[in-house]
């Protein structure tokens, strides 16, 4: 075990906690996404073994590299109690349309899921594949134009679309915040993202399940969670 990594994760749990009970919220209802994608292998067994079985990857390359090796990690250690039998892998980067397939293989979340030609593109091959798949809609909420996510004044109509797909289940929204030290921009983003995931609650458009609004990296989940983020994707603060 890898004991700066351990201390890492220590701290980084107990600042989650921390922000959440400032932020007047409970705990659990905030997850952790261990994003791998700068981890060597070896590290990412370590998160496993701290008992850690929700991974993030954003490239679909490297999810298809690192799942398998991570499958046979997992069926070597099999009978050790203390490690998950089995890991979540959420796809979390840009997808294109002929990566799809290979990324379902890993993966049950796909978070990054912005435009309808890609949503149609996952619906079709998880219905040949015979599973469901629960996807999230990026949303750009930062307005910068170079960024990869839906528009936030087009949000609503896309996943008014993607309710009718039957392979696909839409859980809820994702967004970036801009990468800048001033804070209000980044607040505002989330804030953003919050409102549109309220309006698609609100309009009933998907149900119950439309529950995730993933949001907050290492250096901005404290915002995210006062904002209203129900999961975090959290890389560099323990790999960097
Ligand atoms: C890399 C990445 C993260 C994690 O960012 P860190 O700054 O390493 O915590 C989160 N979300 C997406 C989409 C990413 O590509």
């Amino acid at each position: 075990m890898n004991q700066i990594l351990a201390d890492r994760f220590k701290h980084l749990q107990d600042s989650i906690g921390q922000t959440c009970a400032r932020a007047g919220r409970s705990e659990k209802s905030v997850r952790l996404i261990i994003v791998t994608k700068t981890a060597p292998p070896e590290l990412v067994k370590d998160v496993i073994r701290l008992g850690w079985a929700e991974l993030g990857e954003s490239r679909a390359q490297r999810l298809t590299q690192i799942a398998a090796e991570i499958n046979t990690f997992l069926s070597e250690n099999a009978d050790q109690p203390d490690i998950p039998k089995a890991v979540h892998w959420h796809m979390i980067g840009h997808l294109q349309r002929n990566k799809v397939k290979a990324t379902l293989k890993h993966c049950r979340m796909i978070q990054s899921v912005d435009t309808l030609r890609l949503a149609e593109e996952i619906n079709t091959c998880a219905y040949k594949m015979g599973i469901h798949t629960d996807i999230l809609l990026q949303v750009n909420c930062s307005g910068e134009p170079q960024k990869y996510g839906v528009p936030v004044g087009a949000t609503v109509h896309l996943a008014e679309q993607i309710a009718t797909m039957t392979n696909l289940r839409l859980t809820g929204l994702m967004t970036m915040a801009p990468l800048t030290k001033e804070t209000d921009r980044v607040r505002a983003c989330f804030a953003r993202a919050k409102e549109v995931f309220e309006d698609i609650r609100a309009e009933k458009i998907v149900g119950a399940k439309f529950k995730h609004l993933s949001m907050g990296m290492s250096q901005d989940y404290p915002i995210a969670i006062e904002e209203g983020a129900t999961m975090l994707r959290i890389g560099s603060a323990l790999f960097a």
